[in-house]
């Protein structure tokens, strides 16, 4: 038997069992060791009835009078007695109608969980229990609970990992010894056997230890491996022109901010350097990233060095193409978008000043890094609303060029100080904490759905003095099965009612590209009152005349989308308001009134990140594939050792090859983008 033996090969596993291993995922031998156990029950101390005290206990009985109820609003309860040798006493789950059935088979228990005052009496409430029959027969008391993914049991998982133990004992270690030794850390093999078969707490602990160090060394160590090689790379050293400079922001219809400033300033100086400067740009919705991009554009110009400026989107492509022109026109620089729509004559006539320098910068979508396109002398890569280039990126960029080209990404999304370490450490990182001067704060309310009436009066006179206005929806087309507003019904209730006088438009993701363009144009030339809309005007686009946003199905959306979304207006120094309309008249949700209190982005991540939780932020949409099953994140401590151990190790010069877990892992997160 090895890591790659099939589970089906094990001794007492037989097609059935097999299916179900199978549909929880697990096919190997290796599988069923890294599943690693959700939470450990304790039953090392057990107490007799009669000797109960409140708080958390663990007791081993029979039960006697089970019973099961549904209650009002699809609450359920199920109620028991539990006996020992020396009294009884009531247990009672609520919500988990499971355990009336579960509880009947075995005859002995072992019932962990906290004792209490719980409806005016003393009871056990919500304990887990274990048929005394399916506990492991050696070892201690600690029991590893297994997530029961498709009704997957512990105690089978348990079983086969006992027949697995000498799999486990066997492990290679993953880590170099010299590093063991200095960290004082248990083996891998010995940390994966407590985490299955516990000794005590002390012993899991040790191992926990052990598991998130080795966890974290290993994204520790893809960032600065990643920096490392980055910094061999060789760039372009643009020098500084001080003159140049002066005469950008002597154009400038606004004054810059100082944390504009600072940014740029920290940007020419590694333009400077000529090694290749990868750093983020990061500000809340309208702090002004644009014109700190456009200044180092125009620098980057001063010698010679062409810009690409990358946008998400085509829409946002079109603006920054705009705005950048605006910008750059008192110099004469010729300014080109190139995106999907772009057609092939416009191609056609495009590419040759790309590729012999007369278009200096060159803004578009992902189009922009095809092979057709060639660059004359690309100096200055930037990216707008990402985090980050992934190696891939940076390969294909080299490709287009002799050198690799300085790197700038900007985005409006905070990043939490230990995803800085790890995933964001190969990055220097520079805040606009600081918006343009003059900037009210945007007002922010909930709008009962029974109060629209009011909102559209006064949004109507916003609309007679000359200003735009969103209305933001959850859908695009009516759906019957659902109470949130589309777009479409939106245009036409609007158009019917409230706003009948005035000129309305309609902006949503299944829209050709050419009709989405001319929907933003027209609103962007103030031909639009009202721009209809779902979340695809959520990234980036900068209308200031624009001072209401309304949101339908506010409930809907995400803290930091909402954010977004109203981050589209309180773009100038006219007074903005962001309406916020729950599906339902229902109580508001704790994240709009959030939103009534606060306009500052980086407070509301932090607030996102304690109402959600780590992982539903992490885990999914925004940082993908972190294969942490045992640390922390946020474990800042834990990151500085590892960070620690991570420049020490590098420091030795000690190949990684033969580590073969580490190293698998650490190429992919060197790998791992964000940039899809
Ligand atoms: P974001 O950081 O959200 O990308 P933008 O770059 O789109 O912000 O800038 C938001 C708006 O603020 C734009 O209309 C821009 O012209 C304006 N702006 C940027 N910097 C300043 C400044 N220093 N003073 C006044 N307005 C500014
Ligand atoms: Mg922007």
């Amino acid at each position: 038997m090895n890591l790659a033996t099939p589970l089906d090969a094990i001794k007492g596993v037989g097609p059935k069992t097999a299916e179900q291993l199978s549909d929880a995922g697990l096919k190997t031998v290796a599988d069923l060791i890294y599943f690693l156990p959700r939470k450990h029950e304790d039953f090392s101390q057990v107490t007799s009835i009669s000797a109960l005290k409140p708080g958390k206990v663990s007791v081993r009985g029979r039960f006697e009078n089970v019973s099961g109820k549904r209650m009002r609003r699809n609450m359920s309860i199920v109620e028991a007695t539990l006996v020992d040798g020396t009294s009884k006493v009531p247990v009672v789950w609520f919500n988990q109608p499971y355990r009336a059935e579960q509880i009947k088979k075995g005859t002995e228990w072992l019932v962990s969980g906290e004792f209490g005052l719980q409806r005016q009496k003393y009871q056990i409430v919500n304990p887990s229990c274990e048929a005394v029959s399916d506990l492991p027969v050696s070892g201690g008391r600690i029991i590893p609970v297994y997530r029961a993914i498709h009704g997957l049991k512990s105690q089978l998982v348990r079983k086969l990992l006992i027949e697995l133990r000498p799999v486990i004992t066997m492990l290679p270690e993953t880590l170099p010894a010299n590093l063991i030794k200095r960290e004082k850390l248990m083996s891998h093999a010995d940390a994966i056997l407590s985490l299955h078969f516990p000794e005590s707490y002390e012993d899991l602990e040790r191992a926990r230890e052990r598991l998130s160090f080795e966890e974290l060394l290993a994204l520790m160590l893809a960032a600065l491996l990643n920096k490392q090689s980055n910094a061999a790379l060789k760039s372009w050293a643009i020098p500084f022109n001080e003159h140049a400079a002066r005469r950008f922001v002597a154009k400038l219809p606004f004054k810059l901010t100082n944390a504009q400033r600072l940014a740029t300033w920290e940007i020419v100086k590694n333009f400077e350097t000529g090694e290749p400067m990868n750093r983020l740009l990061q500000g809340d919705v309208g702090s002004g990233k644009t014109v700190v991009a456009g200044m180092a554009a125009y620098m980057a110009a001063q010698s010679g060095y062409q810009t690409a400026f990358m946008a998400p989107t085509e829409l946002l492509a079109t603006q920054h193409a705009a705005t950048l022109q605006r910008l750059l026109e008192p110099f004469d620089m010729t300014v080109a978008l190139l995106t999907g729509s772009t057609t092939k004559a416009q191609r056609t006539q495009l590419l040759p000043k790309i590729e012999d320098g007369s278009a200096q910068v060159i803004i578009g979508t992902h189009a922009l890094f095809q092979e057709t396109v060639n660059f004359h002398k690309l100096g200055f890569v930037v990216i707008d609303e990402q985090h980050r280039f992934g190696v891939e990126q940076r390969q294909r960029l080299l490709e287009k060029g002799q050198n690799m080209p300085h790197l700038l990404a900007m985005t409006a999304t905070p990043i939490p100080r230990s995803l800085q370490l790890t995933v964001y450490g190969e990055l220097d990182i520079s805040l606009l904490l600081e918006r343009p001067a003059g900037r009210k704060p945007i007002e922010t309310r909930i709008i009962s759905p029974n109060s629209r009436a009011q909102m559209y009066e006064i949004v109507d006179k916003q609309i007679a003095d000359g200003r735009q206005v969103y209305v933001v929806c959850p859908l695009i087309s009516e759906n019957t099965d659902s109470e949130l507003k589309s777009v479409e019904a939106e245009l036409k209730l609007l158009r019917s009612g409230p706003f009948k006088h005035r000129r309305i438009g309609l902006l949503h993701g299944q829209l050709g590209s050419p009709e989405k363009l001319a929907v933003m144009e027209d609103f962007v030339a103030g031909k639009l009152d009202i721009l209809v809309s779902t979340t695809v005007v959520e990234v980036g686009v900068d209308v200031s005349n624009a001072t209401v946003m309304i949101i339908e199905g506010a409930d809907r959306f995400g803290l930091a989308q909402l954010h977004q979304l109203r981050g589209r207006v309180g773009r100038s120094d006219m007074q903005s308001y962001c309406y916020l309309i729950p599906s339902t008249s229902a109580k508001p949700s704790q994240r709009l009134r959030e939103m009534e209190r606060s306009n500052d982005g980086f407070y509301l991540a932090e607030r996102d990140l304690e109402l959600r939780g780590p992982g539903e932020i992490y885990g999914r949409a925004q940082h993908g594939q972190l294969n942490l099953a045992i640390a922390n994140i946020s474990d800042t401590q834990m990151l500085k050792r590892v960070r620690t151990a991570s420049d020490w190790l590098l420091s030795q010069g000690v190949s990684l090859l033969q580590y073969q877990k580490l190293t698998t892992e650490v190429e992919r997160y060197r790998r791992l983008t964000t940039l899809n």
